[in-house]
């Protein structure tokens, strides 16, 4: 039986091979191609083509796959249309296979819409068949004689809905820096990838979305708070501990109670993922008459704080066996807990078709090494000091720094007189593209942005991190050698300096990287998750 997955950056050659020997079978289906569509060239701009739409909705593109894991033909849909009018069109093409052609698995509704009443989903027939989709929300004109097609199909919404509900999950996360969106982003992603149109992802930032104020604007006190790592790191450690965080949450529970009830009831699901630790002590107890399954997922590498680690979770995810010492210790059933490593999207493990045209592009020299410089999605730390190092340093590279939120600390980079090649930007959503085109990264010792500069093979200098909570990324970090501790900006100099004139020990250190990578971390949670729920038994 053969199987779907999304296309992947990865299927370029397999897919170049396939386009060339089926030219002359699809001829009679296909538009017309111009010459270069049928060259490895031509199939990487057509493949980077597809992704990026994919990346914006329009389109869905799948691969299919034979039973010996071989890609045997692809499957797009087309112009998705979502709102009131949904509808999309099925672009397959079905190569001959082994002198057969291959009959393709049934496909996934797009995201966001279902297929509505349908007594199967639809399905392609062999080479002579025709198109065998029918039901009543969908209106089928063309035929498909086993080539490529473009069958309009229309997958209207349904009154009475689906016939098998999608699993409601409900995630909770807080914009305190970047890292809990990221790993709940991926973690929906991966959800939708693994198991398309099964799962209705619902994500709240509990802090500005329900809990009173002054905990309503965490997110906005988060960044001034950072600044200040002493008292960071006190209240770090002062609250760490099983007794401690129990004190803590009983003396605020009565002034949450209201709003973690208001959240549960709000939000009905069938299983709740939390990647925050101030909620789930709190969350956990307002629902203790009628729990729901409920998955927590540490977004801290190694020094994770007791609030992460309430026993009435079904599950607990780490990334390290570090953090599963700590949850053992903080009193969580080992059967419990699965070190699997913190959820990154895919695009982190994508390689950029062509490096050179993508930093032309953003106006970045490509012969000279980028030095890429971040402080988490608020663009924290001495940012500034070690930008000026850097430039003081006027070293033979190309400085990319991202400034996340911080829109003061961009305009006040800007006023430097610069001594080297340097690009300003603020918050991005293309951090993996960012990451593929760089050499080496100076950052914060943030877990997300650690967890991607593995999966990106980038080595590390990590010039700040938050006291207590941070700790543990620098040491494992330094011990895995994929980087080096350099907290005043004469170190950073001195490290980034070292990895511009020897490549040699650019490259170990970037092997360290990717050898400690968890790319598919996202995706074993997404089974987790649905193994939880009992979908894809
Ligand atoms: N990030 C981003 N765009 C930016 C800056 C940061 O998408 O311009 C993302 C980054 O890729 C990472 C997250 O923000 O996923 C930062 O998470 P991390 O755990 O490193 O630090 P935090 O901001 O949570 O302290």
């Amino acid at each position: 039986m053969s199987s779907l997955r999304p296309l992947h950056i990865g299927d370029v050659e397999r897919l170049a091979e396939l386009v060339v020997r089926s030219r002359e079978f699809l001829a009679p289906w296909e538009p017309v191609r111009p010459e270069s569509y049928f060259r490895l060239a031509g199939q990487r701009e057509a493949v980077a083509q597809s992704l990026k739409s994919a990346a914006s909705g329009l389109m869905e593109p799948f691969v299919i796959v034979d039973d010996d894991g071989e890609v045997a033909g692809w499957i797009n849909l087309n112009n998705i249309v979502r709102g009131p009018f949904q509808s999309a069109s099925i672009g397959p093409a079905l190569p001959r296979h082994r002198r057969r052609v291959l009959r393709p698995p049934p496909l996934p509704a797009p995201r966001g819409l279902s297929w509505g009443r349908f007594p199967t989903r639809p399905r392609f027939g062999p080479a002579s068949a025709s198109f065998v989709a029918t039901g009543l929300a969908v209106r089928c004109s063309g035929q498909t004689n086993g080539g490529a097609t473009g069958v309009q199909m229309s997958a209207t919404s349904d009154p009475e809905g689906p016939s098998e509900p999608r699993k409601r999950i409900l995630f909770l996360f807080s914009d305190t820096g970047g890292g809990h969106r990221s790993a709940t982003e991926a973690m929906i992603e991966a959800l939708d990838l693994e198991f398309p149109g099964q799962f209705e992802s619902t994500k709240v930032d509990f802090f500005r979305e329900y809990y009173p104020k002054p905990l309503k604007f965490a997110p906005e006190i988060y960044p001034p708070i950072s600044r200040v790592p002493q008292a960071w790191g006190l209240s770090f450690k002062v609250s760490d501990g099983k007794g401690r965080t129990k004190v803590v949450s009983e003396l605020a529970y009565p002034y949450l109670r209201r709003a973690a009830q208001r959240l549960v009831k709000e939000n009905p699901a069938d299983l709740i993922v939390s990647v925050h630790p101030l909620v789930n002590t709190t969350l956990m107890r307002a629902m203790r008459k009628s729990p729901r399954p409920y998955i927590t997922v540490v977004t801290d590498l190694v020094s994770t704080h007791a609030f992460w680690f309430d026993r009435r979770a079904d599950l607990v995810v780490v990334a390290t066996e570090e953090a599963k010492a700590k949850a053992i210790d903080y009193g969580i059933p080992e059967g419990n807990l699965r070190v699997i490593g913190l959820p990154v999207a895919d695009r982190f493990s994508e390689q950029l078709l062509d490096r050179d045209a993508w930093r032309e592009k953003q106006g970045w020299r490509t012969d000279l090494p980028v030095i890429l410089l971040v402080g988490g999605g608020d663009g924290m730390g001495p940012l500034k000091r070690v930008a000026k190092a850097i430039n003081e340093a006027r070293l033979s590279a190309t400085l990319v720094v991202i400034c996340g939120r911080n829109t003061e600390l961009r305009e006040d980079l800007e006023l430097l007189d610069w001594h080297m090649p340097v690009h300003l930007y603020g918050f991005t959503s293309n951090m993996p593209q960012f990451m593929a085109a760089s050499d080496m990264l100076v950052t914060k010792a943030g877990p997300g942005t650690i967890s991607e500069a593995f999966i990106s093979g980038l080595p590390l200098v990590l010039y700040a991190r938050l006291p207590g909570q941070e700790d543990g990324n620098v040491s494992y970090v330094v011990k895995e050698r994929a980087g080096v501790w350099a907290p005043r900006p004469r170190e950073v100099v001195e490290a980034v300096k070292r990895w511009v004139e020897d490549p040699g020990e650019r490259a170990r250190a970037a092997a360290a990287s990717r050898r400690v990578a968890k790319p598919k971390a996202a995706r074993s949670i997404a089974r987790l998750i649905a193994d939880q729920v009992g979908v894809g038994d």
